[in-house]
C-alpha cells in the first residue's frame, strides 16, 4: 500500500526519494480529543480519516517530534497537533494547478 498524505494541498507520498525526509503519521482514532484538533486542522469536508489515513510531518512543527534513542527514529509526540498547512491561491476554476497537486483548497469556495 502507498501511503499519501491526508492533506488537502499536499502531494507528498511514501516512496523511495523521500525516505527519511517525510515521515508519515495516523490519525489519532483512539483520541477524539486530539483527533477533532487534526480534523480542525485538515479542514476537508465531508472526509472522516481511517485507519489508513496519514498526514506527513511538513504539517507538524519540530518540536512536535522526538527522536528514539536507539536509531533516531521520528516519534511524534503523543500530544501533537498538526498546524503547517499551505492556503492554497489556487481554486478548481484556475486552470494551472501545480502538476502534484489534487484539488485546490480555495477558502472561498467553501461555505
Ligand atoms: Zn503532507
Amino acid at each position: 500500500m502507498v501511503i499519501c498524505c491526508a492533506a488537502a494541498n499536499c502531494s507528498n507520498r511514501q516512496g523511495k526519494a523521500l525516505r527519511g525526509a517525510v515521515s508519515f503519521h495516523r490519525f489519532p482514532l483512539k483520541d477524539s480529543k486530539r483527533l477533532i484538533q487534526w480534523l480542525k486542522a485538515v479542514q476537508r469536508d465531508n472526509w472522516t480519516p481511517t485507519k489508513y489515513s496519514f498526514l506527513c510531518s511538513e504539517h507538524f512543527t519540530k518540536d512536535s517530534f522526538s527522536r528514539r534513542l536507539e536509531d533516531q527514529h521520528r516519534l511524534l509526540k503523543p500530544t501533537a497537533v498538526p498546524t503547517i498547512f499551505r492556503s492554497s491561491q489556487l481554486c478548481q476554476l484556475h486552470p494551472f494547478l501545480e502538476p502534484g497537486r489534487r484539488y485546490c483548497f480555495h477558502k472561498i469556495m467553501s461555505p
